[in-house]
Formats: structure tokens, C-alpha cells, sequence
């Protein structure tokens, strides 16, 4: 059976025609049928109604929609709400939606769990599941248009659970979908992609002709520490990374989690700055979501604020993301972690949707 929503629009396009052609329906109707699978989403064929009965019978049979129902949705005082999505097999990811002034930043997942283990993430605790579909990866955007139209994202950012470059097929198909016209229609700058730095996939990302930004999860200024948090600085080293940002021809972020006596010394932001200055990165400083990692402690917030001080004296554009929405999304990968734990603390606040 063919899913149109795994489907980047071309494909989907000659896919439709065909099926429209078989059953001996007019061609016009592609154009009527395709804006229900992005553009203006309807959970079931049935909801079209602005087409025949019989052809909405006749999609909803052969060529069903792909759902992802909704396990759980928490909504945070200041508009932050979360999902986690049931994929049906027994696995479940999550997105998190972060409204900010007129933005609202959807950070979704592209693997259910992750291979990397680094030492302070919850995803990278339950071990690698599975690689998420096309599908699985953009419906996470449809289910939360199809929750509220007026919900849906400006922006999409992949940094929730799994490593993009490690799914590449479905994160390249994913993207086309975003961005495209006749797909989700969202701007390439306002989709970033967050890597450790895979760098064949992260050249297959460079290669793309439309901007999607990138984020590099460095969180270490030196090949030794990271290899102590990132096992992944074993295959693709810090030196060799920086080589390939210096590369890649447009800006990048640097992300930095600051971990409490690990990674926050002054003298770290200094080897820091050297990496970032000669790239023109920004770099992004994240406290420590202590859901992922019970044996690491936060950064003292002096602390925090000293390094990124230091810095910017050194010429680098740094940001110590404070608003509680971006910490959320820096580490939305832990949400099935965080949910737990706050399930029990402030049970009044969730609406849990079975
Ligand atoms: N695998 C990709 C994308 C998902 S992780 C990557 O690592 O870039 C998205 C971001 O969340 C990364 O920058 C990651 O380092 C950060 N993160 C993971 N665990 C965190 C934690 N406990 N506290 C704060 N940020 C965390
Ligand atoms: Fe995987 Fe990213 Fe978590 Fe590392 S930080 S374990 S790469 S999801």
C-alpha cells in the first residue's frame, strides 16, 4: 500500500495520478487531495468533504492516512507543551512546542532512543530502538496542526530524540517535506538540524541546495573531554568536525552543555573561543537538564554566566539559553525521563489524554 505521506510531493504527485487514473477519476482532483496532506491536514480521509463520498471511501481504503496518536500532551504555564506520540509498534517519541513572541519552535524526534551514549542524555541511556520513518518523523508536525491549526510551528529544529545523521534516508525525505511548497512550507533557516557530526551525512546535509540550519552538539573544547562525553569523538574527532563546519559554507551553532566542574572552566570558554572565532559560530549555552544524567551536576548559574562573558570578550556571539522553553528544547530528548518525574510532583497541571 502506498503511503503519500512518506512521500516527498513529486512522488507523491505521480503516485496520486496514478491511482486517480486506475480508478478512472479525473485528474483535477489530485489538486484537491494533495493540500489535505500538509497544507490543510485532515486526520481522516472522511474530513474532506469537499470530496464525493465514494472517493473518500475509496482513499481511506487504499490509501489510509498515517496517524500517531497522541499518548500523552502536557502543557507548561508559560505555553511550553509537550506530546509523545504512539507509534504502534510499543514505541513511543516525543516533540515539545515552544511558543515564543510570534515563533513557535517544534523540536521533534528522528530515532526512538540513540546509538551515541553520551554520558548526559536520557535518550542516550535507553540504547538505540529503531530509525523513525519519513512519515514518523514530519507527522509529528501534522499531529500537532491537526491538535490546533493555530498551533502550527514556524520553525523546526531536530533535537529531540535520536541523531538525524545516523537516519539520513528519512531525515533528507523528513526536510524536503518541511520545506517544500506543497509540503509544510517552512522557511529551510527556520529548520535546524542537530548533530554530533556524522560527517559523510553531515556532507549529504551540506550538498542540499536550500539553507536548513545547523546545530553542532560540541559540549566539549577539547578531543580529550569529549571523548570522556561524547563516545562518538572516537569515530569522528573535534578536529576533524571543525574541519568540516569550516567547510560548510554557512553559519553555524555550537551547542555547549555546561556541565558543573567538567566542561565549565574559564580556560575551557578560551579553548572554546578558538574554535568558535575563526568559524564566526554563535554558540548556544545549555544548563544541564539533570533528567539525563543523575551522576552530573548543572553548572553553578555565576558560573555559567562567567563563561559566557568570557566568551564574548573574546568576540564570540554567545547565548546562555535561560527562557525555560529553550531549556526544555535543548533537552527534549529526556521527555519520557522528565515526564515521569513530573507526573508525580505536579500531577494537577497535566492533562493526560488516554
Ligand atoms: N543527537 C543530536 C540531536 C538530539 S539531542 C545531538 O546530539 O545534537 C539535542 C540536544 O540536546 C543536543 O545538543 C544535546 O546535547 C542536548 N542534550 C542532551 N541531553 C541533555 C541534557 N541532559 N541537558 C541539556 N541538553 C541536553
Ligand atoms: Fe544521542 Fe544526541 Fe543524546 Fe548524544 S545527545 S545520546 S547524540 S540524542
Amino acid at each position: 500500500m502506498v503511503d503519500l505521506l512518506s512521500l516527498v510531493p513529486d512522488p507523491a504527485r505521480a503516485a496520486l495520478a496514478q491511482w486517480l487514473e486506475a480508478r478512472g477519476e479525473p485528474a483535477y482532483r489530485a489538486r484537491q487531495i494533495l493540500p489535505r496532506l500538509w497544507q490543510r491536514p485532515v486526520g481522516s480521509w472522511d474530513e474532506a468533504t469537499e470530496l464525493p463520498a465514494t472517493l473518500r471511501r475509496a482513499l481511506a481504503q487504499t490509501l489510509p492516512l498515517r496517524r500517531l496518536p497522541l499518548s500523552t500532551r502536557q502543557v507548561s504555564r508559560d505555553g511550553t507543551e509537550k506530546y509523545l506520540w504512539d507509534l504502534g509498534d510499543g514505541e513511543a517519541v516525543e516533540s515539545v512546542l515552544i511558543p515564543e513572541g510570534k515563533r513557535r519552535t517544534l523540536c521533534i524526534s528522528s530515532q526512538v532512543g540513540c546509538a551515541l551514549g553520551c554520558v548526559f542524555c536520557a535518550t542516550g541511556r535507553m540504547g538505540f530502538r529503531r530509525n523513525l520513518s519519513v512519515a514518523e518523523i514530519v507527522c509529528q508536525v501534522r499531529e500537532v496542526m491537526l491538535l490546533d491549526a493555530a498551533l502550527k510551528p514556524t520553525n523546526v529544529v531536530f533535537m529531540g530524540m535520536g541523531e538525524p545523521l545516523l537516519n539520513w534516508d528519512a531525515v533528507d525525505g523528513a526536510l524536503t517535506i518541511l520545506n517544500h511548497a506543497e509540503g509544510l512550507g517552512i522557511g529551510a533557516r527556520h529548520v535546524t538540524v542537530s548533530t554530533v557530526g556524522i560527517l559523510p551525512n553531515l556532507a549529504k546535509l551540506a550538498q542540499r541546495p536550500e539553507q536548513f540550519r545547523l546545530a553542532l552538539s560540541l559540549h566539549a573544547p577539547t578531543s580529550e573531554l569529549r571523548h570522556e562525553l561524547m563516545p562518538i569523538e572516537r569515530k569522528y574527532t573535534l578536529p576533524a568536525v571543525i574541519a568540516a563546519l569550516a567547510r560548510f559554507r554557512r553559519r553555524v551553532t555550537l551547542e555547549y552543555v555546561l556541565i558543573g566542574g567538567r566542561n565549565d572552566a574559564l580556560e575551557q570558554a578560551d579553548q572554546l573561543a578558538q574554535l568558535a572565532r575563526p568559524l564566526g559560530a554563535l554558540v548556544n549555552l545549555l544548563p544541564l537538564h539533570p533528567g539525563g544524567a543523575p551522576d552530573l551536576s548543572p553548572s553553578p548559574r555565576a558560573q555559567m554566566l562567567a563563561f559566557e562573558r568570557r566568551l564574548r570578550r573574546q568576540g564570540v556571539e554567545a547565548v546562555l539559553r535561560r527562557s525555560r522553553g529553550l531549556d526544555i528544547s535543548a533537552a527534549c530528548g529526556q521527555l519520557r525521563v522528565e515526564l515521569e518525574a513530573r507526573r508525580k510532583v505536579r500531577t494537577e497541571e497535566h492533562a493526560r489524554i488516554e
